[in-house]
This record gives structure tokens, sequence and C-alpha cells, in this order.
């Protein structure tokens, strides 16, 4: 057994990092935990357009890492990791604070990509942060009442267009919200709603092409058509520059250019910088820079440093994706306690149990293992239901899952979008659904209730072999995407 006092330390608190951290400290890890990450608040990004749309709040989507960790243990620093010293095993951050570790552990995700194409980053909006989905938002409420008082037909034109370059999972969703929300949002200025369009600019010739969702698809381009503005894709059309008034894209080898003052980026993904200046081997990374990892999800070379996420590949790849990211996490935290107590590692065992998509506002897809796909309401609120069943802290969790259930009881969200259960989920299917859904509503209430109050719950269930059964569906790899 190797007793280890140096801390273990996480860098980078998304799903892979905080994940881990939240079960380093269930597990009752020996060490001190250190979580540092460079940003003061977790984004569950998947839920990031209902923080855009206010669909759901701050502290539900962006909750305060302090608010959200309840763990004595876990000690979390606000700052960003400059450097990592894999020989020393040092940290260096950017106040200048250093740390050594015992244990390290790599979550850093990846950066936006621009391509190199010009004005990407000076006129494009990312959306990947709470901060990026605020300042969307501020702009695009600034773009409606400018194009109500403005007199000149090209500006107004060019603020009630929305450009979105990239037709992946982010770009379908973004546009498929926008579709939905603008005109709600317009309802307040007079005589522009009509004018909105929204129009997603895609290299290839589909939308979700190679993608993990492609299974949905057909449902997500009859969804886009929907909307209350249909959502225009331009297909085979390569952005080449923006600008504060036009996007420029090639299409057929002809250079052409929509005015608009909005163009969001939901394409590209890099390796984050930190990443680049870690002494490892070129045979340690794959061909963009990311930390090739063993099954156990150690480096190759520092067997006390594990990595996942984004930042990191397998020989056999996952999906960049949540669901991935928090599975490993936990099998990252198991393996440093096995490491800790001299046992053996375990490879870890990541489950994709299906795939959920935004699909509007109060529109989603569910695709449940390949199998079954639940669309329209039943599937946004089983998307709504799963994420929020996943929100990090119990306590949080409980709180957000209420309010957001009492919300949806009380309608209180007046969503006047052409929902899609009338449109092609068959009555059979919208059965299963609804029985799902509310199995899943009424599973979701019993686990909330156990872990908001373990003690309670056992108590009262007792007997009934429900905690045990619960306790097993909590073990890894049982929740979805
Ligand atoms: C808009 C959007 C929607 C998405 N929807 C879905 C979905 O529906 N389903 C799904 O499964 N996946 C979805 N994803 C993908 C999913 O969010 C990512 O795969 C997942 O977040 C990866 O987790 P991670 O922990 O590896 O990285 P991240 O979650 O990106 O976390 C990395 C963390 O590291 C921190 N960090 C980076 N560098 C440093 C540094 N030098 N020092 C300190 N901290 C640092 C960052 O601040 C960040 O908090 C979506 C992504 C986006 C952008």
């Amino acid at each position: 057994m190797s007793v280890t006092t140096e801390p273990t330390v996480i860098v980078g608190g998304g799903f892979l990092g905080l994940f881990a951290a939240m079960h380093l400290c269930h597990q009752h890890h020996p060490a001190p935990i250190i979580l540092i990450d460079q940003a003061e608040r977790f984004v569950f990004k998947p839920l990031l357009y209902e923080l855009l749309s206010g669909e759901l709040s701050e502290q539900q989507v962006w909750p305060k890492y302090d608010d959200l960790l309840n763990c004595d243990e876990i000690t979390f620093i606000h700052d960003r990791v400059d450097q990592v010293d894999l020989q020393q095993q040092q940290l260096r951050l950017a106040s200048g604070l250093q740390y050594t570790y015992g244990h390290l552990v790599l979550g850093v995700g990846s950066t936006m990509h621009d391509f190199g194409i010009p004005g990407v980053k000076d006129y494009g909006f990312p959306f990947r942060t709470g901060e990026n989905a605020r300042r969307l938002a501020q702009h695009l409420r600034q773009c409606l009442q400018r194009a109500s008082q403005t007199t000149d037909a090209t500006e107004r034109q060019a603020l009630l267009t929305v450009a979105i370059v990239g037709a992946g999972p982010a770009g379908v969703e973004m546009a498929a919200t926008l579709g939905d929300l603008l005109p709600q949002w317009a309802r307040k200025f007079e005589g522009i709603r009509s004018d909105l369009r929204v129009v997603v600019v895609n290299r290839s010739q589909d939308i979700l092409k190679g993608d993990l969702n492609d299974g949905l698809r057909d449902t997500a381009k009859q969804a886009l058509r929907e909307r209350l503005v249909p959502v225009e894709i331009m297909a085979g059309a390569a952005a080449t520059e923006i600008s504060p008034t036009e996007l420029t894209y090639t299409r057929a080898e002809q250079s052409h250019t929509l005015p608009t003052q909005t163009v969001i980026w939901t394409t590209g993904n890099r390796v984050n910088p930190l990443l680049s200046s870690l002494d490892v081997p070129p045979d340690s990374r794959d061909r963009g820079g990311r930390l090739r990892i063993l099954p156990t999800l150690q480096l190759p070379d520092y067997p006390t440093v594990f990595a996942g996420g984004d930042c990191a590949v397998l020989d056999s790849p996952q999906p960049a994706t949540a669901q991935v990211a928090y599975q490993q996490g936990e099998a990252i935290a198991t393996n440093v306690n096995a490491q800790v107590q001299g046992q053996p590692l375990q490879p870890a065992q990541v489950t994709l149990r299906g795939t959920l998509m935004k699909l509007g506002l109060a529109d989603g897809a569910a695709n449940l293992f390949n199998r079954v796909v639940i669309t329209g309401r039943q599937g946004h609120l089983l998307r709504q239901a799963t994420y929020l069943q996943l929100l990090p802290n119990p306590v949080h969790n409980f709180k957000a899952s209420l309010s957001w259930l009492t919300d949806e009881l009380l309608q209180r969200h007046t969503v006047s979008s052409r929902p899609a259960r009338q449109r092609s989920t068959p009555p059979v299917t919208r059965w299963v659904a609804s029985t799902l859904l509310g199995l899943g509503v009424a599973t979701g209430g019993l686990v909330l209730w156990r872990n908001a109050s373990p003690d309670h719950f056992n108590t009262t269930w007792e007997g009934t072999g429900l905690p045990t059964l619960l306790n097993r569906g909590d073990r890894p790899h049982e929740q979805d995407d």
C-alpha cells in the first residue's frame, strides 16, 4: 500500500474533473483533494441553451463551485494552471501559487478552433460558457430592438438574420432553440417578426454527419422545419470570413455574403494549450494533440497521472461527450483510490445509453439504446428530467429538479411553438413515452428523495428492497447522456 499525504490535484472542474472530485470525496479518499478551475462556476453545457432562453436559471445551469461542492475534503481554487511539471509532480498557477501533487487528474476539456478564418475570434459568438450564453442573449435582444428602429433596410435584415456555423449537435440545437425563441422575444417590437431568419451554414451536405446523434437526423430536420421561424440549412457552404455586418462563405466554388450581425460559431475543437506544453512524447498524443491514455485512464509514462473527457483519447476512442466524461471521472476516482490502497486498477467501463437533443423550446428527442426514439414534448421532458437528475450536487439537484418540475406542471413557460407531439409520434409510441416518462419521473423523484435525505429514505423503504435497487442503479454507467 502506498501511503500518500501529498494532495490529489484535479485540473479542470468540467464533467470529468468535478465528478472525479465528488466521487473521491464520496469514496473517502485519504489525501486532500484540490480542484482547480479557471472559472468560478461549473457549466452544465448540455443545458446551456436553457440558460440562453431563460428556461432554466444560472443557479441551475451555471452554479458557483463554492455553492456546488458540499464536501469538506475538497478545496476549490479559482485559478488557471499555467504549467505542469510531470517529472517534479508540480503545478504552477497564474497567480504564482505552486502545488506538489501525489496524484494528478487532467480534465481541461478543449478550446474553440477558428481554423484561422478571419473575423471568427473578433466577431463570432462562441457558445461554451455561461458568459457566452449571457452575452449572446444580450446581443440578440439588442439586435431586435435596433431592427425595430432602423429605417435602413440592409441593416434591418442583418440585425434580424442569425447565422449559425456548423450543423453538428450544438449547431442544430442552437438553431432549433432560436427558431422558437427569437419570435417570442420579437413580440415586444412592432413589425419585425416576419423578417426573422435563422440560417445554418454547414460545410458538409447533411446535418449531424458522423455524429453520435445521427440516428436523430430525420427527426431533427423535421423539427428545424417546424420551428416558429423555420430554420434554413445552407448545405455544402464553408465560412471564409466574418465581419461585423456579414458572413462570407463559399458554396459550389462561388463566394457569397450573407448580411448578418450575429454569427454563432459552433464548430471546431482544439486541444487545450496547457496540454501542448506537457512533457509527453509525441506518440503519446493523437494527431490533434490530445493525450493518449491507457484503459485505466492513466498516462502511459506517468502512472499517477490520470486524464479523460475531451482532452484525452483511448485506443478505441469514445465520443467527446458529457456522458463519457462523467463516467470516466468516476472511474478515475475509483482507480486513484485503488492505487493509494495498493490494489489493481480496473479499465474504465463507459456505456453509451443513447442521445438526447433539444429541438425547440418545448421540443426534444431522446434516442434510447438506438432502439426507441421519443420525440416532441415527451422527448423534451425526458431530456430535461435526465439532465436535471445528473446535476452534480444532491441538494442542488433536488432544488433544481423540484423547481423545474413545478414550472412544467404549472406551465410557467408559456411556449407557443408547434410541439412535435402533433407531428409524427404515433399513439402507441406516445403511450410508451408517457409511461417511460412517468416511470422516469417517479424513479427520479425517489432518487432525489434518497439523495437529499438518505437516512429518512432508507428507513421509510426498509424491507422493500428499493434502497438496494436504487443503489444498484447508481453504480457506474447506469445513467444516460
Ligand atoms: C453547447 C454544448 C452543448 C453540449 N451538449 C452536450 C450534450 O447534450 N450531451 C453530451 O453528452 N455532451 C454535450 N456537450 C459536450 C460536453 O459538454 C463535453 O464533452 C464535456 O463538457 C467534456 O467534459 P470535460 O470535463 O472533458 O471538459 P469541460 O466540461 O470542457 O471542462 C473543462 C474544464 O477545465 C477548465 N480549464 C481549462 N483549462 C484550464 C486551466 N489551464 N486551468 C484551470 N482550469 C482549466 C475549464 O474552465 C472547464 O471548466 C456539449 C458541449 C457544448 C459546448
